[in-house]
């Protein structure tokens, strides 16, 4: 028991103390003092800077001064001799330029981690001293064990190192969020043990690994210096959780307008009303394929109705599978059908996702005949590339652009908020409008004779 008395320090100092003491352990953990020139963090491909959040390599990275997050890996400003390791976190898309970095630079100082090398670790075995496999966040722990290819450790005592971060830089998609807002984000948890069939989450873990409450409550106190605005929780499935109500508790405190996700067969009239008492002001419920029917949404009308009772944004976020919609015929069914499910469920934010199958899913074996080794770096969810045509591609890819654009400036949609507030939802959309323009502008260009690509227009 502690007594608290004039020369006990209160209970926070005692926890900081202790924290100290936790970090000092991590910095002189016995292979820390091998590495003492400079540890460079990247991740490939480089973070978009329009739609980011601080990367989730800060973490694996460990504790130290000379650890660095590095931008552009292209201008790493450091020379080889100068640097210890290159931590690399490597996503589908980035896997061409991270082959080139590699060979730029030695292998045995290499360290890879993140998706692509979690599925498919003996692809790197030429590239990278060390492979680390799943979630990490115990940097030297996972480092000292033997073998080049190793399982990541999670200790769950360090929280990311946003210090690396300029978390000015992040920027997120959401209703009445200016650019200059700030917003952050927080993981409590990570995994999913559901398996829908077309998602990729449960292949970096495939059971839900909740964080100590305590834990979130430390960096809780630590994001309380950003001020910041909004914040998202990245957790797959956030009230999958046995203790989410204590977690929001404690995230509540930063004063943040919070969104997270969720799926609708979780979203009682209850947890709606705990959510909206605790900062949550918008949550992220799958549509996915309309064309399908999902067991998680067989409530989803009702869930959406008591969200606009609670006064609850609702973002939904829905798939379209080219093969569904690769004729002008098969395209208007499927759109008057999904623009039917907007009208009636009123949401605040949509936003649509190409099927993307991914090695290792239910869903590959059927798909895998379409996807090239090229196609790898159009994993953005934003490219048709299932569609081999490539005038059909941009056809389809405008289409989903067009139906957006076309909901958020109905009639329905003034009935629930304005659309054009110059918050980073209006603008990203004028973005994807100018760049539509000038694609379909482009493709005319090379085919003047294609009606198709004349009649892409947004009446
Ligand atoms: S879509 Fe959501 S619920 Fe389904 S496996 Fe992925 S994270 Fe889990």
């Amino acid at each position: 028991m502690i007594k608290i008395g004039l020369n006990t320090p209160p209970p926070n100092l005692l926890s900081r103390i202790g924290n100290a003491i936790e970090d000092v352990k991590t910095i002189t953990h016995p292979l820390a003092k091998k590495y003492n020139k400079n540890i460079l963090a990247m991740t490939f491909p480089k973070q978009d800077l329009n739609l980011g959040l601080e990367p989730s390599v800060l973490t694996v990275v460990p504790d130290g001064k000379n650890v660095r997050y590095i931008m552009d890996y292209n201008d790493i400003g450091f020379k080889d001799k100068d640097v210890d390791l290159y931590l690399c976190s490597v996503y589908v898309t980035g896997m061409k330029d991270f082959i080139k970095f590699a060979k730029q630079h030695p292998k045995s100082k290499i360290i890879v981690g993140g998706y692509e090398p979690t599925m498919n670790p003996q692809d790197f075995v030429d590239h990278a001293g060390k492979i680390i496999t799943g979630p990490c966040d115990s940097f030297w722990e996972t480092m000292e064990q033997g073998g080049q290819i190793v399982k990541g450790i999670t200790l769950n005592r360090r929280i990311p190192r946003y210090d690396l971060y300029d978390i000015k830089l992040n920027q997120q998609i959401i209703p009445d969020k200016k650019p200059d807002d700030v917003v952050t984000s927080i993981n409590t948890s990570s995994g999913c043990p559901n398996n829908c069939d077309f998602c990729c989450s449960p292949l970096m873990s495939n059971r839900i690994v909740s964080k100590p409450l305590e834990l979130v409550k430390k960096e809780v106190e630590y994001l309380k210096q950003y001020n910041p605005k909004f914040i998202f929780i990245r957790d797959e499935n956030f009230p999958l959780q046995k203790d989410w109500k204590q977690k929001l508790e404690a995230i509540s405190k930063l004063d943040a307008k919070t969104y997270l996700f969720a799926s609708a067969n979780l979203m009682t009239e209850d947890t709606i009303k705990i959510m909206k008492n605790n900062n949550v002001y918008m949550t992220c419920l799958g549509l996915e394929d309309i064309t399908r029917e999902y067991g998680k949404n067989r409530k989803l009308d009702e869930v959406c109705e008591k969200h606009y009772k609670h006064g609850l944004f609702k973002y939904l976020s829905f798939i379209v599978d080219p093969l569904k919609v690769n004729t002008n015929e098969k395209s208007a069914e499927f759109y008057e059908k999904l623009t039917g499910r907007f009208n009636d469920l009123k949401p605040e934010m949509v936003c649509g996702n190409f099927l993307m199958p991914f090695k290792g899913t239910k869903l590959w074996d059927k798909y895998k005949h379409l996807v090239s080794k090229e196609d790898f770096s159009l994993y953005n969810s934003k490219s048709a590339f299932l569609e081999k045509n490539l005038e059909r591609r941009l056809i389809d890819e405008f289409e989903m652009f067009k139906h957006q654009w076309k909901y958020y400036n109905s009639e329905t949609y003034k009935g629930i908020r304005e659309f054009k507030t110059n918050d980073t939802l209006y603008l990203r959309f004028l973005e994807l409008k100018d760049m539509f323009a000038r694609k379909i502008a482009d493709a005319i260009e090379k085919n003047p004779q294609s009606k198709a690509l004349k009649n892409l227009t947004l009446e």
